[in-house]
């Protein structure tokens, strides 16, 4: 155990006291990374020279007892398809590589004001099209509780270095399940805000209606003091939110007596690993004998949600992805015409999942098809819409496993499109829907793979969703860690 192993709040507090400095805090994070990303690879760059300067920053507004907030000192990771001002940000594609960003996401720019001290920029697949890491176009990453195992996706570096140490925490990004399902598959929590809630400028974008930015952190208590650090209205960002923000972590602590938790009939059966759901529904006993309202509740259109949803991200993935021309950024493959150039950067810089999304947008998007396909999906996410609308008048929270199975093989699924699809089988209808999730850690199979519990709630109701989440945590008592080849605590 070293100060790499601590939470968020427990370092806070040492830095408060003067018990510990950010710049020891940092170094023991550094070292824990040394030793682990030989390992994991789940850090495409770390910012060493950058952290350990902003560790200083902090320590000298700490010496003068004047911090920035919980998150001065602290250092956490960022997933490569956020901007970072002058660091490298490729999305895990060759078509970016070397792109250094002349401004920060809006994301990085609130960590940097609270005194986050930036140690890198973390692993995923290609522009987060994926559900294990192995999509990158530098490398999968390893899961660090069997590094032959996948760490989950697409953020799975960022899983990866909170489960490892090597960061106290990291923000995702979350457009079908990338935050809870990696969260799930490394045993830490990963949570996906309302729609709008956390700005999107300077995230490289996958699909606009889908996309949220979220943390990952060991504790629902560390999750809940991220997610306040990083929401907020952003003009910026079109369709950031504009309402009034609540405190997340004021939710924390309060229990469920009276609560109705609505477990999804759907999510269960056919495709669910036993140990999953013996797992889940032991929890769910814990959570009405502590007094919650346990129901079982039909969301019927979630069955339609992943077709629609591959659907509706292709299409807005290949609108997005045609600004990566071989013109304005990274990757260009000389051609004897400007349209040869194109098509050559393009056919070069894409990996094949990344090749497959474009196709099958532009294909669901074209004349003819369009109403066929897109227009379809687009009545299947009103009819979701209107089911969860439905299942919300009944239950406060909505639960499930976050992902059917535990970590998988590296190569078990790569191979088979559809089966990888069927990862985010219980993540995705809330990004249709625009609503949050969590996935908190609840135990071990048999083989010592930690599963993941997902909690859900409306537009907006991060408050309910969190004080479920913390009791879920409570009743857990997961504590276990991985024990990377000798390497962590
Ligand atoms: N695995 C899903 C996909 O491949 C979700 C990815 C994500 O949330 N970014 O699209």
């Amino acid at each position: 155990m070293t100060a790499a192993d601590l939470t968020i709040t427990q370092a806070a507090a040492g830095l408060a006291s003067g018990e510990m400095t950010s710049t020891q805090l940092t170094e023991a994070v550094l070292d824990r990374a040394a030793m682990t990303e030989a390992v994991l690879h789940a850090y495409l760059t770390m910012d060493r020279d950058g952290a350990m300067a902003a560790a200083a920053e902090s320590d000298r507004r700490h010496a003068r007892k004047d911090p920035l907030g919980p998150l001065d000192g602290i250092p956490i990771a960022l997933k490569d398809n956020m901007c970072t001002h002058g660091v490298e940000t490729t999305a895990s594609s060759k078509i970016l590589a070397g792109y250094r960003p002349p401004y920060d996401a809006t994301v990085v720019e609130r960590l940097r004001s609270q005194g986050a001290v930036i140690t890198g920029k973390t692993n995923l697949d290609e522009f987060a099209m994926g559900s294990s890491t192995e999509n990158s176009a530098y490398g999968a990453t390893s899961n660090p509780w069997d590094p032959d195992r996948v760490p989950g996706g697409s953020s799975g570096g960022s899983a990866a270095v909170v489960a490892a140490g090597s960061a106290l925490g990291a923000l995702g990004s979350d457009t079908g399940g990338s935050i809870r399902q990696p969260a799930a598959l490394c045993g830490v929590v990963g949570m996906k805000p309302t729609y709008g809630l956390v700005s999107r400028f300077g995230l490289i974008a996958f699909a606009s209606s889908l996309d949220q930015i979220g943390p990952f952190t060991r504790t629902v208590t560390d999750s809940a003091l991220l997610l306040d650090a990083i929401a907020g209205f952003d003009p910026r960002d079109a369709t950031s939110f504009r309402g009034e923000y609540p405190n997340f972590s004021d939710a924390i602590g309060r229990g469920v007596q009276g609560l109705r938790i609505g477990v999804v009939k759907e999510f269960s059966g056919e495709g669910f690993e036993p140990a999953v759901e013996a797992a889940c529904s032991s929890m769910l006993d814990r959570l009405s004998a502590t007094g919650a309202d346990v129901v079982e509740v039909s969301v019927p259109t979630v069955d339609a949600a992943l077709s629609a949803y591959y659907l509706i991200a292709p299409a807005e993935c290949s609108a997005n992805l045609a600004r990566f021309d071989g013109i304005r950024y990274g990757l260009r493959v000389s051609g004897a015409t400007t349209e040869e150039m194109m098509a050559r950067s393009r056919a070069e810089g894409f990996g094949p999942e990344v090749t497959r999304r474009i196709l099958l947008g532009t294909y669901a998007l074209s004349a003819g098809y369009y109403d066929a396909f897109y227009g379809k999906a687009l009545e299947v996410r009103a009819l979701l819409q209107a089911d969860f609308a439905a299942a919300y008048e009944k239950v406060d929270v909505l639960v499930s496993p976050t992902s059917p199975f535990t970590a998988f093989k590296m190569g078990d699924k790569s191979q088979d499109p559809l089966a990888m699809y069927l990862c985010d089988i219980c993540t995705i209808p809330s990004n249709l829907a625009g609503h949050p999730g969590i996935s908190i850690p609840i135990g071990l199979d048999e083989s010592g793979l930690p599963i993941g519990f997902q909690v859900m709630a409306p537009a907006l109701g991060e408050p309910v969703m969190y004080r479920v989440a913390a009791e879920v945590e409570r009743l857990a008592t997961f504590d276990a860690r991985p024990e990377l080849a000798g390497v962590t605590a």
